[in-house]
């Protein structure tokens, strides 16, 4: 089977606390700054099957739901943060550029928090699945998504065949 190399452990955490109420008069740095989506599960160490194990084993199972639930916090704070963000910076600036990119950066943390919303949906999905033993496995040929796979991406509903396959219809139809 074929796994893609997880791209995305570059960004790095962000900065856990957040200042308290100083005034924070720097918009924040273009945008690229700004953490994409929270990818951060990393806190967790990589789940170590034992020999033998069987694929979803309880202790498996376990970890998988710790995974998404510390993930589903770390979003949770994120998205707080945003709208804290959001409401203090509610001033406006007499200065058209100013106020620009004010909208500009509104905009783009809107938008964010949405992600993260839908986000936050999908790991409860996951966190369901778990549950009813459904977890980990492709949703179209049924089978098992790797471990490898779900460390990387927690709410993978397909193996990476089907997706990839999945990716390359849609390219098609679109282009
Ligand atoms: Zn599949």
């Amino acid at each position: 089977m074929v796994i893609k190399k997880a791209t995305k452990t570059k960004q790095k955490a962000v900065k856990k606390v957040r200042p308290k109420k100083s005034n924070t008069k720097k918009i924040v740095a273009k945008n690229k700054s700004v953490k994409k989506v929270a990818n951060n599960k990393s806190k967790i160490a990589p789940y170590k099957p034992k020999k033998n194990e069987k694929y979803m084993s309880a202790a498996m199972k376990r970890h998988f739901i710790a995974v998404l639930l510390l993930w589903k916090e770390h979003l949770r704070e994120e998205m707080q943060k945003t709208f804290d963000h959001l409401r203090t910076k509610g001033e406006t600036y007499a200065d058209p550029i100013d106020r620009a990119s004010q909208e500009e950066e509104f905009a783009f943390e809107l938008r964010t928090r949405d992600r993260e919303r839908k986000l936050i949906n999908k790991i409860g999905i996951s966190i369901e699945q778990i549950k009813q033993d459904e977890y980990g496995w492709c949703e179209s040929c049924g089978d098992e998504i790797g471990i490898k796979r779900l460390e990387a991406r927690p709410t993978a509903t397909h193996c990476i065949d089907c997706k990839t396959l999945d990716e390359i219809k849609e390219k098609q139809l679109s282009g």
